[in-house]
């Protein structure tokens, strides 16, 4: 059990999509996530201080309409694109910094430190060839939460808009985001997949974006039964902001998240609720418009009659005590395993035909395995230590996860995001 004392915040919110709004623009564009020069955002770096937001879930979104291959490339390239935003960061000495495990906690001095911590939301790029491997190297690159599905189904379960039950392959692939201790995700599942899941799993679950339903009616809210079932896990919902879901669609407040809040609150505990804004991704309340608003929403929380704890766990706490639980085992790999150096992560690419070879040199005698987008690759060993894939060039087009795996049982691994 994770103690964070009662004065101690991290303000956490679990669902933005700002990533899936930064690719649709231009590369150079990224920047405006810190100057917000053009103020289409919602998340940005001066609204983050503002409220002073420890950390956020950026999600990288799948709406499932692509190719496995085509969703493959959306994924990939919001992972690129929040490495870049790390890089920005570092040029302007902004601490914006990409989330690997360990802890949230602000710093001694209240320095305001921001994570991001990468999550998915609708995985229409997993299928039975990829799944394990592809699991395996979305926790490499640090993905920490998974929803299975958006609305439609897919090879492990069913949306809102589908009947859909979790696939055999929707078990399997839970039974290894446990393992590698990745949060299962239950937002946009419907009834048959959403109970299934529970049954399937053995860790706290979230819902990273929900309200309840016996507050607004709509599809993509949670009922009592399922908000109880959530909290029995141990797991936290995070109340969505999106107008729709929390009251009129064009009308709704933060009057109307509050209540949802409050609602959650008096069913299953504070100590289960959190916030999931869907800012860049949602039509925000009219009054909380963006994510420096926060602080209405506490002082609003506060008047609603919830104590200094109770809404520092709502605002972050209780979410950040589930991901620093995990955190110990965040490094994948054995201990006492032999050190493997992979001197050419870098990897010379010679484009004889329109082949393309990635060479590999191991500072010590190993089994390597190779992997690219969760499909193992065939390795040919050219010299002592080095090894060579050769993959077509359509392969290789756009950005791609690479893993390396080697010692006892393959279980030291390095997972890099390339673009070719
Ligand atoms: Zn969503």
């Amino acid at each position: 059990m994770v103690y964070i004392p009662v004065e101690k915040k991290i303000r956490l919110d679990a669902h933005n999509d700002v990533l899936m709004k930064l690719i649709q623009h231009s590369h150079e564009q990224h920047r405006c996530f810190f100057d917000n020069r053009d103020q289409y955002l919602e998340v940005h770096w001066s609204a983050l201080k503002e409220s002073q937001i420890n950390a956020c879930f950026y999600a990288a979104f799948t709406p499932g309409f692509g190719s496995t291959a085509e969703n493959q490339q959306l994924i990939n390239r919001q992972f690129a694109a929040l490495l870049h935003l790390e890089e920005l960061a570092s040029h302007i000495g902004a601490p914006f910094r990409k989330y690997t495990g360990g802890s949230l906690h602000p710093g001694q001095k209240n320095d305001f430190q921001h994570w991001a911590i990468q999550t998915i939301e609708g995985a229409y790029s997993i299928d039975s060839e990829n799944a394990l491997g592809l699991i395996d190297q979305y926790a490499d690159m640090g993905v920490k939460a998974i929803a299975l599905v958006w609305n439609h189904g897919n090879s492990l379960g069913g949306g809102t808009q589908s009947s859909l039950d979790l696939t055999p392959l929707g078990r399997l692939v839970i039974e290894k985001m446990e393992q590698r201790r990745i949060l299962v995700d239950v937002s946009h599942m419907n009834n048959h997949t959403f109970w299934s899941t529970v049954k399937a799993s053995t860790k706290p679950l979230i819902a990273s974006h929900s309200g309840a339903y016996e507050i607004t009616p709509h599809v993509r809210n949670l009922d009592d039964l399922q908000l109880k079932a959530i909290a029995d896990t141990g797991g936290v919902i995070n109340v969505v902001f999106h107008r729709a879901f929390v009251g009129d669609p064009t009308t709704a407040s933060i009057e109307d998240v509050a209540d949802h809040i409050m609602y959650i609150c008096h069913l299953i505990g504070p100590e289960h609720v959190g916030i999931g804004s869907d800012f860049d991704g949602c039509d925000a309340p009219i009054d909380l418009e963006h994510i420096g608003k926060l602080n209405s929403l506490d002082r609003l929380l506060k008047r609603r009659g919830l104590r200094l704890r109770q809404r520092n766990g709502i605002l972050g706490n209780n979410l950040a005590r589930l991901l620093m639980q995990d955190a110990p085992d965040q490094h994948a790999g054995v201990k006492g395993a032999p050190k493997v150096d992979i001197r050419a992560i870098h990897h010379s690419i010679t484009d004889i035909t329109t082949d393309y070879e990635i060479r590999y040199t191991l500072n010590e005698p190993c089994e390597p395995r190779f992997w690219i987008d969760g499909i193992e690759k065939k390795l040919m060993r050219i010299a002592a230590h080095t090894y060579v894939i050769r993959v077509t060039k359509e392969q290789l087009e756009g950005y791609h996860l690479i893993s390396i795996t080697w010692g006892s049982e393959n279980q030291q691994r390095k997972t890099t995001l390339i673009n070719f």
